[in-house]
């Protein structure tokens, strides 16, 4: 095992400039990868869009208490104009959060706008949104009128609005709770188990130690091997990649696709001995094969990488410049085949105006030693694994 084999999985195989244009894919002309947000201005968007929910809530529950306290003691002015104030900052939080919210979704600073249009609980907090907006129709308007003296606040006004406050801070409420679920990806196309007979047993009698949380092997499948101790890759080897692999990011065709396996990289020094998957800023990552997380490792190149081991922990799968890891994952988290592991970005040398991901595999000898390994061409085996489903 030389330096040389050692480095065909290291970062240092990714470099500047990416040949984007020798991977012609739809994702690169979307707007989406032309704008480019800096990273302080999506920090700043998330943050006022955060923000706004704490200016909403207390500005919408002072104006329901200053309702209250005008109910009981209908002769003090105070109270409405205490609720006036509080109905003016939960106006400023509804613009705040429109404005950073459609600047978020519109602008791509975060994910896709399809992400968010295929995410249920992006339709939920939409919807509640808009129940929010139309229950103040009629509040924001009555406030309006009585702001203007043309007419006079009535006990029976200001107990209905006191009670829409009250409902309004719920469904607010819940809004927050559908952002932080839909954060973490729950009810969104999260990962699928693989379908197939007693898994977990046929795991744990092939290989206790291996760690292999799920085995794609059907009855039908040989059984899947020990780790060999070698980087020789057999063909049932490659046949078992080919069996247990899946595209890791969803609506592209490998086909479509060129390898880019051979290409020089480092001003001709060494191979590039993986395969560039363009797709916009944000798309998931899934894990081609399920197995195990070996290491999350962050490098100049690579950026923000995942080292993984296939069920067989014969292959070490590499994903690099991931944007961000997907919430939870650690170093020893197992992987189902479809688990998205994290979302694509340009992290490390990756072009900022072309975010991919670099995808490599290697036959190991010992999946312990993550970086190393014979690297082998991606894309022959995704185009031959297109049939697998997750
Ligand atoms: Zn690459």
């Amino acid at each position: 095992m030389s330096d040389g084999l050692g480095k065909q999985l290291s970062p240092e195989a990714v470099r500047i400039p990416h040949p984007a244009s020798r991977i012609p894919h739809p994702a690169l002309r979307t707007p989406h990868s032309a704008f480019r947000i800096p990273m302080t201005l999506r920090l700043v968007l998330a943050w006022m869009h955060l923000l706004a929910l704490a200016v909403g809530v207390g500005g919408v529950w002072s104006r329901a208490r200053a309702l209250d306290d005008s109910l009981r003691n209908p002769e003090d002015p105070r109270a409405i104009r205490r609720a006036l104030v509080g109905n003016a900052w939960w106006g400023i939080a509804a613009v705040a959060w429109l404005a950073t919210g459609l600047w978020r979704l519109f602008a791509g600073t975060e994910k896709p706008p399809s992400y968010y249009v295929a995410s249920n609980l992006f339709a939920v907090k939409m919807a509640l949104f808009m129940i929010v907006l139309a229950l103040e129709i009629w509040p924001s308007t009555t406030l309006l009128r009585w702001r203007r003296k043309k007419s006079q606040p009535d006990a029976r006004d200001v107990g209905r609005i006191e009670i829409i406050s009250y409902v309004q801070c719920a469904l607010v409420a819940s809004i927050a709770l559908a952002a932080v679920a839909m954060a973490r990806a729950y009810g969104g196309p999260t990962a699928v188990p693989p379908a197939v007979g007693d898994s977990a047993a046929v795991a744990d009698s092939i290989h206790a130690a291996a760690s292999a949380g799920a085995v794609d092997s059907t009855a039908d499948d040989p059984p899947i091997p020990l780790p060999s101790g070698t980087e020789v890759a057999t063909q049932a080897d490659i046949d078992l990649l080919v069996r247990e692999i899946a595209m890791p990011l969803d609506g592209i065709d490998p086909a479509t696709l060129h390898s880019n396996f051979d290409e020089r990289r480092g001003g001709g020094a060494r191979q590039h001995q993986a395969l560039d998957i363009m797709a916009p800023r944000g798309t998931p990552i899934r894990a081609a094969a399920s197995g195990r997380v070996l290491k999350l490792f962050s490098s100049i190149n690579g950026g923000l990488m995942v080292y993984a081991a296939d069920s067989s922990e014969r292959f070490v799968l590499m994903y690099a410049h991931l944007d961000r890891y997907a919430f939870g994952l650690t170093d020893s988290t197992r992987l189902a085949r479809g688990q998205i592991i994290g979302f694509v970005g340009s992290t490390g040398n990756a072009s900022p105006n072309a975010p991919h991901l670099h995808f490599a595999i290697a036959r190991s000898a010992d999946v312990k030693r993550w970086s190393r390994g014979k690297a082998i061409d991606p894309w022959p085996v995704l185009v031959g694994a297109k049939g697998v489903q997750r």
